[in-house]
This record gives structure tokens, C-alpha cells and sequence, in this order.
């Protein structure tokens, strides 16, 4: 008689960000839909505002997808709704977390059914050892786009040609920013400027953020392959070109396309760390297609009562309808407050809303543009609903992700970091009616088809990649 075969089980960590957290759940549904047993760890913390947010319900899982928790090694917080800062949260995680993660799989271990892979994000390079004393193989996930990998990996490159500070310094890294970067063939046309935040040093927290994402970095290099939320097409170059100096690199995205393709039972697990407001699909049915502008910063920007007031002026100028999500720690300090005679004026056209489902509000054909901070999730979600989008990034990979929509992609248009409300206005108007829009539409639909295709026809590039990766995560040579 035949051994029956076991379920391969794989331990998905994520890094303990909600922009984090979110791909890594896809990965993890679309591999429990590949016949994967599923174990998702969040950290103690996370997994509380996870709970408070949306019920312990969507958090209790299947038999074959369950959760556990690390802790993430901090006080907690005096707030239990607080946005942890994530350099802090990274610095304690690879300090303290490979012994209690070490002690779950243990733990793991010890049950009917031992983890037989890991997948864990790349922010989380401490579980690399836990891998190798295991014996077992670990995929490693980057959650950017691949533009934002290069960065760091060229880090020393730049370095060496003086193009980036040593130090931190805006000053420094401010006197040449219209310097072309000329000396990587997969960056060309791009300017100091783009670079992300953290590779031109532009704060103090950016040199550590810089510093452990080399280290993160060169970890990973001992992982079986890197994965990331994109498609062969969209980043052919780079993913060719990381390939040859990282273990292979597979996009295996759009995730939420392959994940579409897969089974229904997990579909009520979610991640949001915020409560999530449907009103909004609802109103979304009450507008013409194409016709919405919508605004949403992501869940770490957080802006001046100012620029909150540009934004306020610069919608209800444009006379567009919108769908603005406000997140109550979007403005600094305080929280956003917005002037009585802007609800008044724009009450019959404006949304507004604290969290919503974004991926659902993108796919809705009311929505005809993306006001963003052009963070990857966002700019892939875009792109997977063929959305053309208007970018104010905010810092780090963001710049860069913003860049490659405008420049490479010609989906989206940059507001400038100082924004004015005049501005705005005209962007919205240009994006929802202008030629620009039009032109910008039509490439971002071409690109949700190219990703269609990468994630459903037979030989697409992320189907193929995918099988490749499940070939891996099972102990098999690629
Ligand atoms: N998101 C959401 N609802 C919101 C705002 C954001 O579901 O109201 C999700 C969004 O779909 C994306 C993630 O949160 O998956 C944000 O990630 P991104 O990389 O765009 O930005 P970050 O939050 O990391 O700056």
C-alpha cells in the first residue's frame, strides 16, 4: 500500500505593516489553494487590532489556515489603535524575534503536521536561520516593486560615485538631485530624486532603514527564490538583472489576480488593521461610470493641516465626484478636521469614508482615476483595475514607484510634494476629462490586460512563476 502524502505547510510571516501584511495574506491564500497548510503569524500586537477591527471571526481560520502570534519584542503601546513606527518595530523584530519563532516552530513541529517551508517577507531576514537549521526552504517576499530592490541593491554603486551621501543629509542629498543616474543600465533616465527616500538619505532614521535593508538584503541571498507582487511584463529588466545577483526572482502577480483563481473558503480572512466602511461600494453604484475621482493615501502618510485644506480646496474646484478616505491618523497631530463649508459645498458629490475595501473600489467602474500615494500595493492594485493615477508620494520606495508610473508607464501623472489646491484641481480635471486622462486610461487598461493574461491564460509569465515557486517551497530543485 502507498504512503498517503501529506499537505505541505508552509509558515507565512509577513513584516508588521499593514502594506505587509496584506500581500503576504494573498500569497498565503493562493498557496492554501495550491494544497498548502497554512500557518500566518502576525504579532501580538497586530493581531489585536486585527481583531478589534474586524472581528475575531476573520481572523479564526480553517483548520487548514491557522494563525499564531510572535511578540514584536516592544512595550506596547499606550494606544491600542497606534501605527506602530516601523524602523523601531524592525530593529526590535531582528533583535529579539528568531527565539520565540524558533520556540512556535518547535512547537509547529511537534503537531500532526510539521512545517515543511518557509515564506517570510524580506523585512524579516532573521528567519533565514531559523530555515537552514531546519533544513527546509524559505521563499523570501519583497513587497515593492522591483525598481525599489534595485535601488538598494546599487546602494553601493552610488556610493562609491559619489552620487549618495555617506551620511544622512538633505542638505547634501539636495544640491545635485537633478543628477541622471547613468551608471545602471536598468535605471537610466532616472534622477537622483527618484531614488527612494532612505537610498539618498534624506533623515536620520533613513541611514538604519538603509543600512538593515542592505544587511535584509544580502540575507536573502541565501533564500530559494525572491518573490514580488508584479509581472514579468511590467518589470522585465529588473526582475532579468536582480536575478542574475539574488536567487531567482519570480513576479508572480498581480496577487490579487491569482488569487481571484482561488478557493472561496479562506475568502473571509482578511488583514485590514482599520475598520473597513462598505457604505462606500454602495454610493460607488449611484455614479456614472469612469466618473470618480478617488483619494486615498495608503496607512502610513501622514500630511499637514495644510496640505489636508489643498486637498479639500483642489476637490471641490475640480467638480468631480470623489470617494476621499481619511484615516483618523492622517494629519499630523491632530485629527483631520475638515472645513464645514467644504462638506457643505461638495455634499452631493463627495464620499468620504475612514477605511474601505480598496481593491473592490478600484475594480468598480464608477472609479476613473487614482489620487494615490503611489505606495506598491496601490500602484499594482491600480494597474490590476486599469486605473490611471495622479501621484503625491510621500517618502521612501514611493518616489520611485511613482517615477516608473509616470515616466516608464505613462499611467499617471506626479503633484508636487508642495501641493497647492490650483494644482490639484487641475490634475483631477486633466486625469478625469482631459487627453492626457484619456491617453493615461488607455495605457493602464493595456497593462490590467497584459497582467489578465500573466495570471490566467495557461503559459502566463506569473502562472508558470508560480509553479516554479510551489516546485521550491516542496524541496525541489528550480
Ligand atoms: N488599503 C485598504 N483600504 C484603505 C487604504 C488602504 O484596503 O482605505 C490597503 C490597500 O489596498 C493596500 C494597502 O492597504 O493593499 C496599502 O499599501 P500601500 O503599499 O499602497 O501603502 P502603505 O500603506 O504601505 O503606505
Amino acid at each position: 500500500m502507498g504512503s498517503i502524502q501529506k499537505k505541505p505547510h508552509a509558515l507565512c510571516l509577513p513584516a508588521p505593516a499593514q502594506g505587509h501584511i496584506n500581500p503576504m495574506l494573498k500569497v498565503a491564500k493562493i498557496l492554501h489553494s495550491k494544497g498548502f497548510h497554512i500557518t500566518f503569524v502576525n504579532t501580538e500586537f497586530n493581531h489585536q487590532r486585527l481583531v478589534k477591527s474586524q472581528g475575531s471571526d476573520a481572523l479564526n481560520g480553517l483548520p487548514s489556515f491557522c494563525f499564531e502570534t510572535i511578540p514584536d519584542g516592544l512595550p506596547p503601546p499606550q494606544n491600542p489603535d497606534e501605527t506602530q513606527v516601523f524602523p523601531t518595530l524592525w530593529k526590535s523584530m531582528d533583535e529579539t524575534c528568531l527565539a520565540p519563532f524558533k520556540s512556535l516552530l518547535t512547537k509547529l513541529n511537534a503537531s500532526s503536521s510539521p512545517v515543511t517551508c518557509i515564506v517570510a517577507d524580506l523585512f524579516m531576514g532573521f528567519t533565514l536561520d531559523a530555515a537552514k537549521e531546519l533544513d527546509i526552504p524559505e521563499i523570501v517576499l519583497w513587497t515593492s516593486g522591483v525598481s525599489a530592490l534595485m535601488c538598494v541593491h546599487e546602494q553601493n554603486n552610488l556610493l562609491e560615485r559619489g552620487l549618495v551621501p555617506r551620511e544622512a543629509s538633505s542638505v547634501l542629498a539636495n544640491d545635485h538631485l537633478d543628477t541622471m543616474i547613468d551608471c545602471v543600465p536598468t535605471m537610466s533616465g532616472m534622477r537622483l530624486k527618484h531614488l527612494p527616500s532612505f537610498v539618498r538619505k534624506t533623515s536620520p532614521g533613513d541611514e538604519y532603514m538603509l543600512e538593515g535593508l542592505c544587511l535584509q538584503a544580502e540575507r536573502a541571498k541565501r533564500a530559494s527564490a525572491i518573490i514580488f507582487n508584479t509581472f514579468y511584463e511590467l518589470e522585465s529588466d529588473l526582475l532579468d538583472a536582480l536575478s542574475s545577483v539574488f536567487p531567482p526572482c519570480y513576479g508572480v502577480g498581480p496577487f490579487k489576480l491569482l488569487e481571484k483563481e482561488s478557493d472561496e473558503s479562506v475568502e473571509f480572512i482578511k488583514s485590514n488593521l482599520w475598520k473597513e466602511e462598505n457604505t462606500c461600494l454602495k454610493w460607488l453604484e449611484s455614479k456614472p461610470k469612469s466618473s470618480v475621482i478617488y483619494v486615498n493615501f495608503g496607512s502610513t502618510t501622514v500630511m499637514s493641516h495644510q496640505y489636508l485644506l489643498e486637498f479639500c480646496w483642489g476637490l471641490a474646484k475640480s467638480n468631480c465626484p470623489f470617494l476621499w478616505i481619511i484615516r483618523p491618523d492622517l494629519v499630523d497631530g491632530k485629527s483631520a478636521v475638515l472645513p464645514p463649508e467644504f462638506l457643505e459645498e461638495t455634499s452631493s458629490r463627495g464620499m468620504l469614508a475612514s477605511w474601505c475595501p480598496q481593491e473592490q473600489v478600484l475594480y468598480h467602474p464608477s472609479i476613473g482615476g487614482f489620487l494615490t500615494h503611489s505606495g506598491w500595493n496601490s500602484t499594482i492594485e491600480s494597474i490590476s483595475s486599469g486605473v490611471p493615477m495622479i501621484c503625491w508620494p510621500f517618502f521612501a520606495d514611493q518616489i520611485t514607484n511613482c517615477w516608473w508610473c509616470c515616466n516608464k508607464w505613462e499611467i499617471g501623472m506626479e503633484l508636487d510634494t508642495d501641493v497647492k489646491r490650483e494644482e490639484v484641481s487641475k490634475l483631477v480635471i486633466e486625469l478625469m476629462n482631459g487627453d492626457k486622462g484619456k491617453e493615461m486610461r488607455t495605457n493602464a487598461i493595456d497593462l490590467k490586460y497584459k497582467a489578465q493574461k500573466a495570471c490566467t491564460s495557461p503559459f502566463g509569465s506569473s502562472i508558470v512563476n508560480l509553479g516554479k515557486v510551489i516546485h521550491l517551497l516542496q524541496g525541489s530543485p528550480s
